[in-house]
C-alpha cells in the first residue's frame, strides 16, 4: 500500500537491526488493515542511541520498538516507565505522547503469556513452573508467571550466581535450582520454559530429560529459529503440549501497534506463516 504525507510512522532501533522480524510483522498488519502508516528499521549504534531516541518527537514519529543492545538504556532514558518495564529492568516499546515525552513499557511478559494462553489454554498455572536461563528474556517470563499466579518457580541457570540473584530479587516464590539438577526439577511441574539460547540455529542443543514431566505438562521454547527446536521435537514425541517462541514475538508487538496506529491487531495463522517464512 502507498503512504501519504499524513502517514503515521514508527520504527525499530537496534544494533544490528537487519535481523529484526518486526518490520515484516508490522508491515503485514499495516497492509491487512489498510492503514496509512509505515514501520521502518533504524540501525542505531549505542553511542548515538540517546540522541536518536530523543529525536523521535522532533521527527514526528509515533514511537518505536527497541531491541538489543538498547533495552536497558531505553528504560533509563524514559520520561515515564510503567511497572512492568521497571520490574523487568528493560523496555522494548516507546510511545511518543502528544506532548512529545517518551512513555515506555516492556511487552515481552504480555507476549509470553498471551501466546501461552492462546496455544496451551489448559496450562496448569497452579502447578510449579521450571524456567531455564536468567537473562533478559527470563526476567520477562518470571514477571509474567508471577503475575499469572504460579505458586512456585524453579529457576535453573548455568551461572549459579546469576540465577540466585534473580531468585533473591523476585521473592520467595522463585527458587534457584542448580543447572545440573534441571531434569529432576521437572518433577511435578506443569510448565517448562527455555529462555536460554540453547537449541537456536548455530548453538548447542539443550540437554534435559523430559521424563519427569506429567502428561498434561506444557513445554515452551522462546527460541524461534528454528521454529521446532530439538526440545519441542522431543516434547512432541512424548505427546506433551508444545509452544514455540514465534507466537511470543507476534503477541509482544500488539500493544505498540495499537498505540502507534490506532488499531488493535490480531495474531492470526496467516501472520504466523508470513513471519515464519525463511526461519
Ligand atoms: P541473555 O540475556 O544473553 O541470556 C542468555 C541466557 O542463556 C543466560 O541465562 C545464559 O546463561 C544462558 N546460556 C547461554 N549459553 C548457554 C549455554 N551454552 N549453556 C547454558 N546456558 C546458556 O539473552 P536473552 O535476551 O535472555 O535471550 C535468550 C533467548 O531468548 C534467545 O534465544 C532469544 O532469541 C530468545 N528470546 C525470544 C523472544 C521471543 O519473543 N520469542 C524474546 C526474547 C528473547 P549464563 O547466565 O550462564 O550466561
Amino acid at each position: 500500500m502507498t503512504i501519504s504525507g499524513h502517514a503515521a510512522v514508527a520504527a525499530v532501533m537496534g544494533w544490528p537491526v537487519s535481523h529484526s522480524r518486526s518490520p515484516r510483522l508490522h508491515g503485514f498488519w499495516l497492509e491487512a488493515y489498510g492503514i496509512d502508516g509505515a514501520y521502518v528499521p533504524l540501525p542505531v549504534a549505542p553511542e548515538g542511541f540517546e540522541r536518536a531516541l530523543r529525536s523521535l518527537a522532533a521527527l514526528g514519529l509515533k514511537g518505536c520498538n527497541v531491541t538489543l543492545p538498547h533495552k536497558e538504556a531505553t528504560l533509563a532514558l524514559a520520561d515515564e516507565a510503567d511497572g512492568v518495564a521497571r520490574r523487568i529492568g528493560a523496555a522494548n516499546t516507546v510511545i511518543v505522547t502528544d506532548e512529545g515525552s517518551l512513555r515506555v513499557t516492556n511487552t515481552d511478559a504480555f507476549g509470553f503469556i498471551e501466546n501461552l494462553d492462546q496455544r496451551a489454554p489448559h496450562w496448569k498455572r497452579e502447578q510449579p513452573a521450571v524456567v531455564l536461563g536468567a537473562g533478559g528474556a527470563s526476567r520477562a517470563v518470571i514477571v509474567a508467571l508471577l503475575e499469572a499466579g504460579v505458586p512456585e518457580l524453579r529457576l535453573a541457570n548455568r551461572t549459579a550466581e546469576r540465577g540466585q540473584a534473580l531468585a533473591d530479587e523476585f521473592g520467595t516464590r522463585v527458587q534457584a535450582t542448580a543447572w545440573e539438577e534441571r531434569s529432576s526439577a521437572l518433577d511435578g511441574a506443569g510448565l517448562l520454559v527455555n529462555t536460554t539460547q540453547l537449541g537456536m540455529t548455530g548453538q548447542p542443543e539443550l540437554e534435559i530429560a523430559l521424563d519427569p514431566l506429567g502428561q498434561d505438562a506444557v513445554v515452551y521454547d522462546l527460541v524461534y529459529a528454528p521454529l521446532e527446536t530439538d526440545l519441542l521435537h522431543r516434547a512432541g514425541a512424548l505427546h506433551l503440549t508444545t509452544v514455540d517462541g514465534l507466537g511470543m514475538l507476534l503477541h509482544q508487538a500488539r500493544p505498540g501497534f495499537a498505540a502507534w496506529f490506532g488499531h488493535e491487531p490480531e495474531v492470526t495463522g496467516a501472520l504466523y506463516a508470513y513471519v515464519a517464512e525463511g526461519l
